[in-house]
């Protein structure tokens, strides 16, 4: 007899739910999966999937232009933005239907609803109670909107996705990875787009010469950054949305995008009454098998605000189902976790900034700027910035950081290669491909001047 109704129920269809799930009933495991929305959660439904399909669409505009240094003429006449959210709809829409087959194979039952947490072992969900040996919550994170005068006219990027028009004109308040996301998105397809800042430069936590290339290229692009800004209130006037900032100038608008952060989906959940001890930030505080202080519940993903990217999520849901369900004890490695941004030029990372190297470690960097080959003859004023920052002493690259076409791709391999603790000189005895731009992270050789003191770059 079994003491509970499942061996795991599982809180969020997310990535990592579904991922813990699935595994976790590949072993034999009775698993129940709860979900309010739909299945394949904040990455398959409001996230990855749909903005990355966006990127692709609007890229073609500058794919357009870029054609004609090569002889083309291309007669466009225009982007049909519902047409584009449709197809994208159509896409989601299938996905949906193999992520129920994939929980259906694993044997898993899908319950529809809102899981909370009764007690250490028991979900109420659609009024009706459930036991579980474990309980894995994982149920992301949500949108986080300043509390300012006017908030109800913002939107986030879960509405973005499925604006039935494109803003002519969209402030973007925020300068993080959504922002330059949708700032790119808007502006490739002819809007109008004001980035609202309280830095002096987007992407806080990136390489700081990421941060700056980057921003010169978006207002290349022509967007409009305000650094050192902030929102104060947001109107509705006759024709658009008003926008005043703290400098007191309005900035006239047709949306409203607030992409300032993501918090932890804990309220109403039942954690405080299982017992469950909270982060500051609302996460569910966890250990490095992603246990909570009650033994039975355990967390994934973005609810726990440890590095919060899709693949993260899948891999502590692997480890979580590995652990428990097959007698295989894994834990997550935190370190080189590489990670990109699909602004437009795209950014792949992968290790240390060279600001948090030079906290810890004498360091040597590599810098380069250059023309991609396509923009000799497309004419377009785009650079490419590639960077590795070595550790003087030990000749290992703790940090590859690239901005350009391509960025994402490229960096998954050097990811491999940080994996395997690579040495510049191994970078160095490595063949490039020729011509490529990813062949200059192998022809680096002289390192740039080392910062004063004073913190000025000689
Ligand atoms: P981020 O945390 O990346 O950026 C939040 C931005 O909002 C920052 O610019 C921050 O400013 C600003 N901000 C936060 N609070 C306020 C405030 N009260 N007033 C003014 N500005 C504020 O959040 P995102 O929403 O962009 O993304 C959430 C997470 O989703 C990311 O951290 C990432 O993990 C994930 N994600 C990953 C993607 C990918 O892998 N490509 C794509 C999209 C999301 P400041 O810099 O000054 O702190």
């Amino acid at each position: 007899m079994r003491r509970f109704d499942y061996d795991l129920i599982t809180i969020g269809a997310g990535s990592g739910g579904v991922r813990a799930s699935r595994m976790a009933g590949s072993y034999g495991a009775k698993v129940a999966v709860i979900e309010s929305s739909r299945v394949g959660g904040t990455c398959v439904m409001r996230g990855c999937v749909p903005k990355k399909l966006l990127v692709i669409g609007s890229h073609f505009g500058d794919a357009f232009e870029d054609a004609a240094g090569f002889g083309w003429s291309v007669d466009v006449r225009g982007h049909d933005w519902p047409a584009l959210i449709a197809a994208k709809n159509k896409e989601l829409d299938r996905l949906e239907t193999v992520y129920h087959s994939l929980l259906k194979n694993a044997g898993n039952h899908l319950i529809e609803g809102r899981g909370v947490l009764a007690d250490a072992h028991t979900v109420e969900v659609n009024g009706k109670r459930m036991t579980g040996e474990k309980i894995l919550v994982a149920v992301g994170g949500w949108p986080a909107v300043p509390n300012i005068p006017g908030r109800e006219h913002l939107f986030t990027s879960n509405e973005a996705l499925d604006l039935t028009q494109r803003p002519e004109r969209v402030v973007i308040w925020g300068g993080g990875y959504i922002a330059v996301e949708f700032a790119g998105i808007f502006r490739a397809l002819g809007s109008e787009v004001h980035i609202i800042i309280r830095a002096d430069r987007v992407l806080r936590g990136f390489d700081g010469d990421v941060r700056t290339h980057l921003q010169d290229e978006l207002v290349k692009k022509g967007i409009k950054i305000h650094p050192h800004t902030w929102i104060v209130g947001v109107s509705k006037a006759a024709d658009c949305t008003e926008v005043t900032l703290d400098n007191g100038s309005v900035i006239r608008a047709d949306g409203v995008m607030s992409a300032t952060g993501r918090a932890p989906n804990t309220a109403n959940l039942g954690l405080e009454e299982a017992g469950v001890l909270l982060a500051e930030s609302g996460a569910v505080a966890v250990d490095g098998w992603n246990k909570s202080n009650v033994d039975s519940i355990y967390a994934v993903g973005d609810v726990t605000d440890r590095i919060n990217l899709t693949p993260v999520a899948i891999a502590e849901g692997r480890m979580f189902a590995e652990t428990h369900f097959n007698k295989n004890p894994m834990q997550m490695d935190y370190t080189n976790v590489a990670s990109a941004v699909f602004s437009q030029p795209q950014i792949g990372s992968v290790g240390l900034s060279e600001e948090d190297a030079r906290a810890v470690h004498e360091v040597n960097v590599y810098r380069t700027s250059f023309k991609a080959m396509k923009h000799t003859l497309s004419g377009r004023n785009e650079r490419i910035l590639m960077k590795l920052v070595v550790d003087a002493k030990t000749d290992r690259v703790l940090g590859c950081h690239m901005v350009g076409d391509d960025a994402p791709e490229i960096i998954q391999g050097l990811a491999v290669a940080l994996k395997c603790g690579a040495t510049k000189s191994q970078f160095d005895a490595t063949i490039g491909i020729h011509p490529t731009s990813a062949e200059e992270f192998v022809t680096m050789r002289e390192p740039i001047a080392k910062p004063t003191p004073g913190g000025e770059k000689q």
